[in-house]
This record gives C-alpha cells, sequence and structure tokens, in this order.
C-alpha cells in the first residue's frame, strides 16, 4: 500500500506551503496551508483540498506563508489541527492582521479563525500524537520560536516535512537537528537550497560595528524587520551587544515580544529577551515616532522587513535625505518589495530622488544555507526520497542535483498539483 505526497503549494517557488499526504484508504493528512502575496499584496492561496477528507492538519510555524490559508478549511467542517502552544499565539495574531489588511481577498471570516483555534491540538516540541492511526511528531525546526519539522507514520511509511528549518544556533532557537532521526521520505524546503550564508558571528561583528559609526556621529539607525522573528532577534542582539544604545521597537513587533516572553519555555536567551525588553522601548503612536526622529543616535528596530508598509515605511521616508543616517536591512527581500528597489536603485518608487541616507544589508537569515540542508539530509537514517520544496527554480534544482550526486537517492522537484507515490 502506497502514499500518496501531493504538493498544493510552495512547488517550485517560496510560500504558500500546503502538502497533502493521503494513503489509498483516503486518509489524508495536510502539511501547512498557507498563502503567499502578489505585487499589489493581495493574498494567493494553495490549491484546493477538501477539508471532509483530512483526518488533521499540522502548522509548522506561525509565518503567513506556512498558516495564512488554514482558516479556509473551516467554513464547511471541523477538523483537528496540531501546533505548538506558541504557534497557535502567534498564528492568531499573524492572520488577524492579515485579515485588517487583506481581509475582502480572503475566502473566510473571523468565525473560520475562531473554529480553527478552537480545534487546536496543543502539542509540545519533541512530543508525539496519534491521531485515526496516524502517528504525528513534532521536532524542533530551528527556524523561529514554536517553529517545528513534522514526522509522520502512515501505512509503515515514515514522511519527514521540515518546514522552515534552520540549523545554526540563534539568540531566539536553537539549531535544528536530524540525527538519529529516521524517515524514508524526506520533504525539505530548499529557500536557500543552493548558497552558503556567511558566518553569522563575523555578519554580527559587522552589523554592530557599523551601527554603532551611525549613531556615534548622531545619525538614526532604522532597521526594518519582519515583526515576527527577526525583530526579536536583533532586539536580543541589542541586549548583548550594545544595552548602552536608544533602542526603539515599534509596529507588532511589540506584542509579538510580549508574545515570546510569555512563552520563555520556546526561547534559546530568554534572559536577553528579557534584558530587552527591559531596557529598550517600544514606541506607542505618531508623537512619540516624531520625537524619536528628532532625537539625535536613536536604533529604531520596526515591521515591515521589506518596507512594503508599517512603521517603517513612516521612518524611511522622512530619514531619507539625512546623510548621517542609516537604513539596515536585516531581512529577505523578494523581488518586486520596495526593500528590493532600494538596494538595486537607490529609490523606492518612480519619480523619486535616490535615498541620501546610507543603505546596508546585512545577512540574518533564519533558513539553513546548503550545508546545513545537505547536513540535515545525510542525517536522516533510512532515507530512500526527497522531496524539494520552497524554493525558486535555482534553489531547489541546485540542492535536488547535489542529493542526487551524494546520496543517490530518489529526489523529486514537484510543481504545484503535482504527486510523488512513495
Ligand atoms: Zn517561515
Ligand atoms: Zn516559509
Amino acid at each position: 500500500m502506497s502514499v500518496k505526497i501531493t504538493v498544493l503549494g510552495a512547488g517550485q517557488e517560496v510560500g504558500r506551503a500546503a502538502i497533502l499526504v493521503e494513503d489509498s484508504n483516503e486518509n489524508a493528512v495536510l502539511l501547512d496551508y498557507g498563502v503567499t502575496f502578489d505585487e499589489s499584496d493581495i493574498p494567493v492561496l494553495p490549491l484546493g483540498v477538501k477539508p471532509c477528507k483530512l483526518r488533521a492538519i499540522a502548522v509548522t510555524h506561525a509565518h503567513l506563508d506556512h498558516v495564512g490559508a488554514v482558516p479556509m478549511l473551516f467554513v464547511s467542517t471541523r477538523r483537528p489541527v496540531v501546533m505548538t502552544e506558541l504557534t497557535k499565539e502567534l498564528s492568531k495574531m499573524m492572520i488577524e492582521d492579515m485579515m485588517k489588511l487583506a481581509g475582502y481577498y480572503l475566502p473566510f471570516e473571523h468565525q473560520e479563525l475562531e473554529k480553527m483555534l478552537e480545534c487546536t491540538k496543543e502539542v509540545s516540541i519533541g512530543s508525539e500524537l496519534w491521531l485515526d492511526g496516524i502517528r504525528m511528531e513534532l521536532i524542533n525546526a530551528g527556524h523561529i520560536p514554536g517553529s517545528v519539522m513534522i514526522r509522520l507514520d502512515m501505512k509503515n511509511r515514515t514522511i519527514l516535512y521540515t518546514g522552515d528549518v534552520n540549523t545554526i544556533d540563534t539568540r531566539l532557537v536553537r539549531g535544528a537537528s536530524l540525527s538519529g532521526v529516521e524517515a524514508n521520505v524526506l520533504i525539505i524546503e530548499s529557500t536557500y537550497g543552493n548558497v552558503d550564508h556567511p558566518d553569522r558571528k563575523r555578519v554580527e561583528d559587522k552589523f554592530i560595528e557599523t551601527v554603532k559609526e551611525i549613531i556615534e556621529e548622531g545619525g538614526t539607525a532604522l532597521i526594518p524587520a519582519f515583526a515576527l522573528g527577526r525583530s526579536q532577534e536583533i532586539l536580543a542582539l541589542f541586549a548583548e551587544r550594545m544595552p548602552y544604545a536608544d533602542v526603539y521597537y515599534d509596529g507588532m513587533a511589540r506584542r509579538i515580544m510580549d508574545l515570546m516572553l510569555a512563552h520563555p519555555r520556546y526561547i534559546n536567551r530568554i534572559d536577553l529577551l528579557k534584558k530587552a525588553a527591559q531596557l529598550f522601548t517600544p514606541v506607542q503612536g505618531t508623537g512619540m515616532r516624531k520625537k524619536i526622529l528628532k532625537e539625535k543616535g536613536a536604533v529604531i528596530v520596526s515591521p515591515a522587513g521589506m518596507l512594503k508598509g508599517g512603521p517603517s515605511l513612516y521612518y524611511l521616508k522622512r530619514l531619507w535625505k539625512d546623510r548621517k543616517s542609516a537604513v539596515f536591512l536585516v531581512s529577505y527581500q523578494a523581488p518586486s518589495t520596495p526593500g528590493r528597489r532600494l538596494l538595486s536603485e537607490g529609490v523606492i518608487e518612480d519619480g523619486m530622488s535616490r535615498i541620501g541616507a546610507r543603505v546596508y544589508w546585512f545577512d540574518f537569515s533564519s533558513h539553513a544555507g546548503a550545508s546545513g540542508l545537505m547536513r540535515l539530509i545525510k542525517e536522516v537514517k533510512g532515507l530512500e526520497k526527497v522531496i524539494i520544496v520552497h524554493g525558486n527554480d535555482a534553489t531547489a534544482y541546485e540542492l535536488a542535483y547535489k542529493v542526487k550526486e551524494e546520496l543517490g537517492v530518489d529526489v523529486f522537484v514537484p510543481k504545484n498539483g503535482e504527486s510523488v507515490e512513495v
């Protein structure tokens, strides 16, 4: 009896992760169900699935490209959802925020989100559960607090799905490891399947040194960062290396900080996050923003990470011509985002003058690079097949080529809608 894996999203693309695993008796489990956003910021959904056939839905973490479409499955039915407690709390916040900005385009409302939360079984990292004869185990993914990989036993086949994964220790989470884990099939992300990140310690040293230079000259250091994960990582880094600095944090990064502090067991260096909360100042309202901009030597950490909106865009526009100040991009900059355009052209919109403030980019990725991914793949025991998702053409295929060369196992890079029999 075989198991069929169908990619409903994240097939040869980064975003809207959605993987359907089903056996010949029509028992089905859905791993993640996320959204992606098009150039006009309209949510793009994964391919459809009949919710009534799902035995369970398992969610790896609270980024919208993994959880954003899950409430859609609750329009006409109720199914059990498995995730960590922190992922549940964070997902609620992230989905509510998306509904505020793009509710018109979404095929669900608050009621469906409520149903999803009611049906959620909170499972802690490292533990396992049985649902309708299907065994599930959650393994630390090292990506953001609360994130997990999912190991599934179905019809004598063991399937391991990484979600988004990182192998290095950060202040927020400990790196992932698969040593000693057995699986016949590995479904792995490949966001950075063809490159290695520079050494994290060196990136941090250079970043801290550059921020110091800017504030010592009386400029403002603006750090646009994703609200979930990157903002708190940067704040914890400042708490450790620049506790004396005037650091402010704004937007949804504030509420997420509070949530993380309320769930200390998910945080690697909770001491540093607590210290950041004690030393640094959350920003409340526009009046305070104006005051901060007049201050000399302020450091501001704020979403949106790709400058698509939020307070980071507000600050950027006001610091635009200030040659003493600098913008530090610390997150992935997707094509056709203002952040990417700022890096390549020095503008964020047509017809504007080039930025006068300095612009830097630092690689603080929370995804494993090519070597980290290869290490994880090699650690898995009994591996027969590898399915590569959550990467673009270049990253997914280069990783596929390497796996095939070095391990000789079957490798697949399915498109959305394609299935692999395992
Ligand atoms: Zn993620
Ligand atoms: Zn992702």
